[in-house]
């Protein structure tokens, strides 16, 4: 373990890339980071992060937004649920912290959104508090370094791994630490092509003297996703070119982003029956836990005016400052570009 501390520290050293976050101990900007990088690639996170902190510099600063706001400067990276915990952890540090974020893994831990992740990441890299961090690269690069067959997505997996890498750690410096392990899984123990003939700690590492480097991590299946159908009327507007939407407000997927009409079909069959005839484009979309077939159907507004109550019409301008799923993004830029 110490010679694995020592190599991983050397070769962070020489490899680790220039990022912003790895310049600041604010936790507030650190936080941030960490939100957006859940399900997000650091070089599409990047822009993200800059628009975030250059529009809201502090904490009080973004707990003053609204929710609109918040899901506008966050359109184009999806999973909007953590767009409206991100507001709701900037309020609820300006109501019950003052302002301040809390310095503690155990205080962390209770805000919103913030798991047991997130909570290592700011009190280590911030506080130095001596806490692992561990997602799924320290996952990956522990698995495969001691070939540990036990699925990390389960509640025994969560248990042996986050001792072993609190076993692991450098305690008198668990920030770098913690940053190194998790920068040696994105770069050198990458999830394919790991480079494994440059590792520096190739000699210890049991999965690759046994051979199952690809069999690691080991997960178990999960339950089958749920299929839903969607068909979307799009009304527009050709003369004034607008099209009109509403604000999604039940309490389902993409809550308060902004949609077409829609009439969801409890069967493949119904859903089928109804697209064949219609000029109809359709498009699968898969989300975490559900399967979504979708159409969009062209329509004219003035020719069900009755159906307009509910909508209301926008320009293109306007709509490209609305929150809206990715899909529906893809679609009006796709199709409807004759309105712009
Ligand atoms: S030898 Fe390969 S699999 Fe083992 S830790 Fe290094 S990069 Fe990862």
């Amino acid at each position: 373990m110490v010679h694995f501390r020592t190599q991983l520290i050397k070769w962070y050293d020489k490899h680790k890339r220039d990022l912003p976050w790895r310049h600041t101990r604010d936790p507030y900007k650190i936080w941030l980071s960490e939100i957006i990088l859940q399900q997000t690639r650091v070089a599409q996170g990047l822009s993200y992060y800059q628009k975030f902190v250059s529009t809201h510099p502090t904490v009080s600063s973004l707990a003053s937004a609204s929710e609109e706001e918040v899901l506008s400067l966050w359109k184009g990276l999806g999973y909007y649920s953590r767009a409206r915990n991100l507001l709701k952890t900037a309020r609820q540090v300006q109501d019950e912290f003052k302002g301040k974020f809390p310095s503690t893994y155990n205080e962390l831990i209770k805000l919103t959104g913030v798991g047991p992740y997130t909570a290592a990441a700011i009190s280590s890299f911030c506080f130095d508090e001596p806490r692992a961090v561990l997602d799924g690269n320290v996952f990956r690069v522990l698995s495969r370094l001691y070939d540990i067959d036990t699925p990390i997505n389960t509640t025994k997996g969560q248990k042996e791994f986050g001792e072993l890498a609190e076993a692991m750690l450098n305690s008198k410096f668990p920030a770098k630490h913690n940053q190194a392990m998790m920068e040696f899984g994105a770069l050198q123990c990458a999830p394919k092509n790991p480079q494994c003939p440059s590792c520096p700690v190739l000699v210890e590492c049991v999965s690759h003297n046994k051979g199952t480097i690809e069999a690691r991590p080991q997960k178990v299946k999960k339950v089958k996703k749920k299929k839903r159908y969607f068909l979307y009327t799009v009304f527009i507007d050709r003369k004034n070119k607008k099209v009109y939407l509403k604000k999604r407000t039940e309490k389902d997927i993409w809550l308060n982003l902004y949609d077409f009409h829609l009439v969801e079909y409890k069967s493949q069959e119904d859903f089928d029956a109804r697209i064949k005839s219609k000029r109809v484009i359709t498009k699968k979309h898969l989300l975490t836990h559900q399967t979504l077939y979708v159409g969009f159907l062209l329509v004219d507004a003035k020719v069900r005016e009755g159906e307009l109550k509910h909508l209301k019409p926008y320009d293109m301008r306007e709509v490209k400052k609305l929150p809206m799923p990715i899909l529906h993004e893809k679609y009006i830029l796709e199709h409807l570009d004759f309105l712009d």
